[in-house]
């Protein structure tokens, strides 16, 4: 029988590369998304570059009735890789309790589901924005979470939280939580990448979508921070990269290796880029000049952040392989064939 994952969120950005990487590793996948944030033509990408199209129900994770009809229509699922949420910092901070609401309520519904039917895996979806500015860097699992500063980072301490308590008052059920840093980029085939309703808060979409003349410039927001050019550090990993390290984690998980029944792993290149450094890569790799200016700092930014990534490394068995250069032409080849694609249908 075919190892059968259900993912959660699976046509957004990080959910649908993931969905391909899970297919290429023979899993049998099925995909629901309210489709809020994301195209439901992501499904086309997917089965253009791994010839199946994965079974797909339009579901929102926050109504528990949808969402048990399709455990019970699959009964056979043994994991679960849940990324079903609101991601906009900036929205959260207007809108605290609608975040709370859809990502606090989706992911309760999905442990009811996995206690119901007795799903004993799940990968969840975390980020490194619970560390907040780290004192030590690179930083470490064992850094000490903080209450971040958006109600969006908010809803992540407070899942993994969740998680562990469920967790502690039940048997046999596990969690691999992956604390993402910076995933950019999109697929080496340009059939799938980010795509942000509006004006994107990120800075590579923000680039790309500038580079095409969608956006008249990107604002670098500080250059009075204390690195070497003034501007803040990220580790900036390749989507695929990171798609990737959920296959390792689901596989762990089946092969009941685990140590903990929740174990955390930071998902990162390990290697930290400013600001101004990503734009040059940009330049450079596509031969196309940005228009950038220097603004204000933006409030919540935090100074510097990369990964010390030798847990999932060693762990995990799992590496960030994309170099920078690749990863942001990957990124404005995907920004390309999209637009000339949605151009063309016009
Ligand atoms: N950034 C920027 N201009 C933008 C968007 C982002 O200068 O239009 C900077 C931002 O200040 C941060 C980095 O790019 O230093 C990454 O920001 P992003 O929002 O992509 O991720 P974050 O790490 O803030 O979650």
């Amino acid at each position: 029988m075919e190892k059968q994952i259900l993912i959660t969120g699976g046509t957004g950005y990080i959910g649908s590369h993931t969905a391909v990487e899970f297919i290429n590793a023979g899993y049998e996948v099925i995909i629901i998304d309210n489709l809020s944030n994301s195209d439901i033509s992501v499904l086309n990408g997917i089965e253009k570059i791994t010839d199946i199209k994965p079974i797909f129900y339009k579901v929102d994770v926050t109504l528990k009735a949808e969402l048990r009809k399709v455990f019970e229509t699959h009964p056979n699922i043994q994991a679960i890789v849940h990324f079903a949420a609101f991601k906009a910092v900036g929205e959260s901070v207007e809108f605290p309790l609608k975040y709370y609401h859809n990502n606090l309520t989706g992911l309760i519904n999905i442990l009811e589901c996995m206690e119901e039917f007795k799903i004993k895996n799940l990968v969840f979806s975390s980020s490194c924005t619970i560390y907040g500015q780290p004192e030590l860097l690179p930083v470490t699992e064992e850094s000490p979470v903080i209450k971040p500063e958006s109600p969006y980072g908010n809803t992540k301490k407070i899942s993994e939280e969740i998680i562990q308590d469920f967790l502690n008052s039940t048997q046999g059920f596990k969690c691999i939580s992956l604390r993402y840093f910076n995933p950019i980029g999109a697929h080496p085939s340009a059939e799938i990448g980010e795509l942000p309703i509006g004006v994107p808060n990120n800075l590579m979409p923000y680039i790309t979508q500038t580079a095409y003349g969608i956006r008249e410039e990107l604002k670098v927001f500080g250059s009075d921070y204390n690195t070497p050019d003034g501007t803040p550090i990220r580790d900036y990993i390749n989507v695929v990269d990171l798609a990737e390290a959920h296959v390792a984690a689901v596989n762990r998980l089946l092969k009941d290796k685990t140590e903990d029944k929740f174990e955390v792993f930071n998902i990162g290149t390990g290697q930290g880029h400013t600001v101004l450094e990503v734009i040059n890569a940009f330049e450079k790799n596509t031969g196309v000049k940005l228009k950038y200016r220097i603004t204000n700092r933006r409030p919540g930014d935090v100074e510097k952040v990369w990964a010390d990534t030798s847990k999932a490394n060693k762990i995990l068995g799992w590496k960030a392989k994309k170099s920078l250069a690749e990863t942001v032409k990957s990124a404005w080849e995907w920004e390309k064939k999209y637009r000339e694609k949605t151009k063309a249908s016009i």
